[in-house]
């Protein structure tokens, strides 16, 4: 079996990627061995999942994937985006990113809260190659969070497909819509085309 190695240590991407990707034995980059610091300084999410995947890929020269993701609000011309995990300032403050994203929204009528949240994922193949897929999750911003399941901003994203929040779905339901999920398998698609 072939082993891809995930340049992420969320136990929840972990699974939703096994899950997708069936044939192959998938770890963490850490249970890889490793260890270093990756700086995302990419403009896209594109460019950041493919910093990732590489930087993996060549400190231990196998296959690598990794993922970006965020979310684009149009009334906010796309913000948070690429700074989403960082949009209040620190690095992953879920509750002051929510608060901040409200109270930038805060005049915003109902039918102009549209979003969508975006993922891009890359393998990066021994031989340097990568190969890069994208997925999207419509949906609305919220005026109040609904739910506290999920992370990040689960509990403000309406989600069109699900006709609830995301704070509200299962993990199964989210994963079943989900950017990730779709970017996922758009990647598996392309797999063959590589022969692999
Ligand atoms: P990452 O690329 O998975 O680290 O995600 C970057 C940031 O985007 C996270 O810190 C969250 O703020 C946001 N984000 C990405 N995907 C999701 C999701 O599925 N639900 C909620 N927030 C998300």
């Amino acid at each position: 079996m072939k082993t891809i190695v995930v340049a992420s240590g969320n136990r929840g991407k972990l699974r939703e990627i096994a899950a997708i990707f069936g044939g192959f034995e998938i770890v963490s980059m850490r249970e890889a061995g490793f260890s270093g610091e990756i700086e995302e300084n990419g403009s896209t999410f594109e460019e950041n999942a493919c910093i990732k995947a590489r930087a993996v890929s060549q400190a231990l020269g196998c296959m690598a994937l990794a993922d970006d993701s965020g979310l684009c609000v149009d009334a906010l011309n796309g913000a948070p985006g690429v700074y989403s995990a960082r949009y209040a300032g620190s690095h992953g403050d879920d509750a002051a990113n929510n608060a901040l994203l409200l109270k930038n929204l805060e005049n915003v009528p109902a039918e102009k809260r549209t979003a969508y949240f975006e993922s891009c994922v890359a393998l990066c193949l021994a031989d340097g190659r990568v190969i890069a897929a994208h997925g999207r999750a419509y949906g609305k911003i919220l005026f109040a969070p609904q739910g506290d399941g999920g992370f990040g901003y689960d509990p403000l994203f309406f989600s069109d497909e699900l006709g609830k929040s995301f704070g509200m779905a299962e993990e199964k339901e989210k994963n079943a819509v989900s950017h990730r999920a779709k970017a996922l398998a758009a990647l598996k698609e392309k797999l063959g085309g590589v022969g692999l």
